[in-house]
This record gives C-alpha cells, structure tokens and sequence, in this order.
C-alpha cells in the first residue's frame, strides 16, 4: 500500500516545518495535535471532547478522531497519519481488544511514535507491567480518572514525550538540510516495500549530482547547501505524490516508487532548468542509477549496493546519464571482487612473478636489453593475463605496492645479469599512471635505485602513449626530474594515442615503441605497414630510438629493419620467460655466435 508509505516518508518533513514555525502548515490547516479517542461508549467521546475542547497543548489546539471498536480504529490508523496520543479502551467488542490493538499498532502498523493511553472503567482489567514495557504504553488510567484537570495534565504529558521522540526520530532518520528522510529512514522504507508482495513495478534509482564538489569549492558550502535545497525542492514539487524521495548522501538523493514515476528521462529533464539559489542561477546536471525492485535478491541495503552499480556505470559513459541495474552487471562486478581479493592474496603468498622479454639490435642481433612483464598464476596453475588484473590493481592502487615491487625485482635481476658478464644490458619497467602520478613515484624510484645499486643508465621506464600525452605540465616536469636522475624513457604501444608533434617534441624521451598491432599490421598488404613507417620517421627527426613490439616472423623483422627500425622484441626472438630461463637463453644465444 504505497500511501501509507508515502504519508510516512514525508510526513516527518511537513513536521520539521511545524516544529520549526510552530505557525500554519500550508497556510490553510492550523497546526494541531491529533487525538484519537477509541472507545465503545459514547459518553466517553463526549465527556473527553467536552473536557479538552478549547484547550491549547504547547500552543496548539487539539484536533479529535473517533472510533469505537478496535476494527474502526485500525482502519483509520491504516489511513490517517501524525497521529499524537491515542485514548484507548482496554475492554471493548471483546475484553481483549484494547490490547489486541495496541499489539497491532506497534507490531503490524509500526506506529512507533503515538503514544497511547490505556483507559478502563474496571481498575481489575489493568494489564501487566510488563505489557506497559513491552508496547510503550505511556500511561494507565481508570475512567473515574479522567477528570479535566487530570486529563489535561495526563494529555500534556504525552503530547511532551511524542514530541521528544519525533524529535529523536527526525535526527535519526530525517536529513535536517533537506528535511527529506535520510539513508537510514529510506532503507527502512525500501524494507517494507520489498517485505511488500508485488513490487514487481517499484522502481529505486539513487540520482547523484554531478561534480558537485566543485560547487561547495567554488561557491562555499553555505551556496552548496542552499543548491542541495532547491535540487529537493524540485523534486518534491515535480514528481508524483507516490515517490519516496530521500538524501541518501552528500550530494545523492533516493528515490522509490513506481516504473511511471521514476521515469529517468522525466528526471533527468528536471535538470533541463537551472536552479535559482540567492543570486545565482545555477546550471547542474545529474547521474542516475536504477534497479527494479523485483531484480534484487536481499534487503535495502542490497537495492541500494545495486542502484549504486548502476550509477557508476553511468558515470563512466557520461554524466548526465542513466543506467538500469540488470543482473548480469551485479555477476560481473562481484567476480571482479573475487578477483581482487585473490590479487591481493596472491600478492601476498608471493604467486606473482615477474617474466624478461630480450630486446635485439635489428642491425646486429645483439641483445640490447629485456622489458620486465608481470605474471599472476593461480592455484591451479592458470595464469591471469595483466590486461585483466592490472587495470585492477590500478583501480584499487594495489598497482603502487605491486609495481613498486616489479621495479625492485627487475633492478635486482639486472645486477645478477650484469654479475654474469653481460654488463650493458637494458632493464625496460613498465610503470602504470597510478604509479606514475602518485606523489612519492619519484622518492620510491630512488630508494629502488640507491637499494639495488643499479647504475640509472641501465634502467628505462616505459609509460604509454596516453599518459604522456596528458597533463603536459606536469608529465614535461615529472620526466625531466627522471632524466635527472640518469633513467632513460619510452613510450609505449605508441601509435595507439594521440599525440601531439609539438608535445612530444618537447618531452624528453629516448625511445618510442611501435604498438604491437602495427607491427601485425606489416603482414597485410592492404594496410602496408603505414603507421610502423610513419613512427620510424618521426623518431628519425625527433631523434629517439625506435623499437618494434611484437614481432612474429622474419617478414616483420625483415621490413622492419629496411624501414630504419632499431630495435626489435617478440615471440621470433623470445617470449617473456623466467629469470632462470632467461639466463639460459643468453648463455646459448652468445654461445652461438
Ligand atoms: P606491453 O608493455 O605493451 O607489453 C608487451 C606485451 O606484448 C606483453 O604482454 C608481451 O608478452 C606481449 N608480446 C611480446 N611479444 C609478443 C609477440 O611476438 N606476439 C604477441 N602476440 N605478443 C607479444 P603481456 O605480458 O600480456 O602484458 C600486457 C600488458 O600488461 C603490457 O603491455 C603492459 O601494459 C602491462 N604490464 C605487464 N607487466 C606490467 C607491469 O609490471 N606493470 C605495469 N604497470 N604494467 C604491466
Ligand atoms: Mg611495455
Ligand atoms: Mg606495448
């Protein structure tokens, strides 16, 4: 039944206005307790009307309800709300009715704030204690009892103690900014909707603004606020009278109700206008995440972990979007999940390794150097290829921890290879953009190198094309403090970015390598090979050294080196093997010469 919902949620707003003012709710309705008065007894009604009318509780008057069996009385809790005290009969259509409905008050319509005052003409039928306890009945009286004075003092008591627990309530389950229900309150509701048979058409979308940071540090937060306002305000105003709206965060709001009403074309459009707060006119725009009611398994907090999924997808097409959770999305995220922590637990009982990759001098078939790869093997022995667990590790910054480690491996590994006699061989280490931007990279790059003993001009850091052509600021800077300290550069997979000449003229780099695609491309002879010729030339002018990925067979190589290519890796000459493997390969390599 959503309008009993509805009445819950944004009731508890229209009552922090009225704590607030203590003035007229919409100008019309004065502002007023309301008592219900249960009783079978005609008199009773009477003899309690005429005793409060036209007394003021805490400066409001009281309004009067009526019912006079405890099946009247449910049906009116079912449908009105705010209600403050309830006067009740204990011995009714049966002995047990009063507390028969005091039982469904609290247990079945979860009407936790009235306060209810238990009245009997017979002082025998008093309940036990431990039922007072255990319902939170407020007060026991006879009927002889009543009298005015008593009553009033009997009803202020209670108008006092609901006030105090809607007050609680609305701390902790009303977001005092927008005196919309807060996250706690919108999971509770979202609860009951899925405890409800048939939400098959409930819709819960989680609305986050977007860049909204940038709001609070460029307006203030007081501005920030005030826009969060006028966001809800329109949503209040625009959206249908069965939507549940709710801050659920900073800058995100809940919504529930049904598939018509939280349309998120409709919602979106609601952004179309700029809000108008104080002096600005202010244009924001909105992310939304939804998931049906009916496709989540679990509770609230589940829906919520679900529209959430939803949202970040939509973030990562485009702000100012919308995606619909579907099943398949909550499969594929959990399995990245598990993936992670068995990263982590890989990194940790050390089932991470790292493999060398030689490099050759195409004119002479020297050995020039080797590019460190890393490898993740799972139990069972299988590997998890980089492509799938390093954007991971970047996602999670577990690549910080890792390829700092791949970096001191290597410089490691380099020593024992120049212990062997093989003194001016090249260490290629990829460095990912997590690592590359973290603020202590370059601290870390030096403990690696004062550590291991490496002489810098044997190290060489690979950063892909895409992250040198970003933030040029910062990458000119960052590469000059690395050529600073005697480590050569490249930039990988180029060809696949989009480089700027001028950029990279500027960029101080030694090495540009072809992106293994256009080396596979050399084979075809409708694609000819164009951008491998083109790199060459570039590196030709801009003197840097050219190497050549992923070269499969002596055609590649072959044109490759007519083409002024320097350098070469790839299965023809070696795959990425272990250290022990590639020590071995060098000895029968420089044996066979
Ligand atoms: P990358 O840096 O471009 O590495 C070259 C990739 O080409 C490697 O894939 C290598 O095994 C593969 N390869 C080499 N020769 C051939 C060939 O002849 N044919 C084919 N088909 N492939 C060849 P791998 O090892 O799977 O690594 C994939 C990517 O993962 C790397 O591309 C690199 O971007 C990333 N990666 C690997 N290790 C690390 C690391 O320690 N740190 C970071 N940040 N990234 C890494
Ligand atoms: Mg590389
Ligand atoms: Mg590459």
């Amino acid at each position: 039944m959503p309008h009993v919902n509805r009445l819950d949620a944004s009731s508890g707003a229209d009552d922090l206005h009225f704590l607030d003012d203590q003035g007229q709710d919409d100008g019309s309705k004065p502002l007023c307790w309301r008592l219900f008065i249960v009783d079978d007894e005609p008199d009773v009604h009477r003899a309690t009307t005429f005793a409060l009318t036209g007394v003021n509780i805490l400066g409001r008057p009281i309004e009067f309800l009526h019912a006079y069996s405890a099946d009247e009385a449910t049906k009116i809790l079912k449908t009105e709300s705010n209600i403050a005290i309830i006067l009740l009969d204990v011995v009714m259509e049966r002995e047990d009715a009063g507390l028969n409905l005091v039982r469904t008050i609290r247990n079945d319509l979860k009407l936790l704030d009235v306060r209810i005052i238990l009245r009997t003409g017979q002082p025998g039928y008093a309940p036990e204690i431990e039922t007072i306890h255990d319902f939170d009945i407020n007060d026991y009286k006879t009927k002889s009892e009543l009298t005015r004075t008593k009553l009033y003092a009997t009803v202020t008591a209670a108008v006092r103690a609901y006030e105090q627990i809607r007050a609680l309530d609305e701390l902790a389950y009303y977001d005092r900014l927008s005196s919309l229900p807060n996250r706690n309150r919108f999971i509770t509701l979202i609860d009951d909707q899925l405890a409800r048979d048939g939400c098959s058409d409930s819709v819960m979308a989680i609305l986050d603004i977007d860049d909204f940071s940038e709001v609070n540090d460029a307006l203030g937060h007081q501005q920030g606020d005030r826009l969060l306002q006028a966001v809800s305000q329109r949503m209040k105003t625009s959206l249908s009278d069965d939507v549940v709206i709710a801050r659920i965060g900073s800058d995100t709001f809940g919504l529930m109700g049904s598939a018509v009403s939280i349309d998120p074309v409709l919602l979106l459009k609601l952004f179309r206008q700029p809000f108008s707060v104080l002096n600005d006119s202010m244009i924001v725009t909105a992310t939304v995440g939804l998931v049906r009611l009916a496709d989540v398994k679990g509770s609230g907090q589940e829906a919520i972990k679900d529209a959430n999924i939803a949202l970040k997808r939509a973030k990562k097409s485009r702000r100012g979007s919308y995606v619909v959770y579907s099943v398949d999305m909550g499969i594929e995220i959990r399995e990245r999940v598990r993936l992670l922590q068995s990263l982590r637990s890989a990194v940790e009982t050390e089932r991470l390794f790292v493999v060398y990759q030689p490099q050759i001098n195409l004119d002479n078939g020297q050995v020039v150097g080797m590019e460190a790869l890393l490898r993740w093997r799972n139990d069972d022995g299988s590997f998890v290829p980089p492509d799938r667990f390093i954007p991971l590790a970047e996602a999670s910054g577990l690549i910080i921890a890792i390829g700092d480690w791949v970096l001191r491996m290597a410089c490691h590994e380099l020593i024992r290879l120049q212990a062997m006699g093989l003194p001016g061989l090249r260490m290629s280490v990829n460095v990912s953009q997590i690592q590359f931007r973290h603020p202590e990279f370059l601290a870390k790059l030096n403990t690696a190198l004062v550590d291991t003993g490496i002489n810098p001009k044997h190290l060489e850091l690979e950063i892909t094309e895409s992250v040198a052509m970003e933030d040029p600021d910062f990458i000119l800077e960052t590469l000059a403090l690395i050529k600073g300290m005697g480590i050569s550069i490249a930039i990988d997979d180029f060809g696949t970015g989009y480089s700027s000449l001028s950029h990279l003229r500027q960029l101080p780099v030694d090495r540009l390598k072809i992106d293994r695609a256009f080396v596979n491309e050399l084979n075809s002879a409708v694609l000819g090979g164009h951008i491998a010729s083109m790199v060459i030339e570039l590196g030709r002018n801009l003197k840097m050294t050219v190497i050549a990925e992923g070269i499969e067979d002596e055609n590649q190589a072959k044109i490759l080196r007519e083409m002024g290519c320097h350098e070469g890796q790839g299965y023809l000459y070696a795959k990425p093997m272990p250290a022990p493997e590639l020590k071995d390969w060098l000895r029968a390599r420089d044996t066979s010469r």
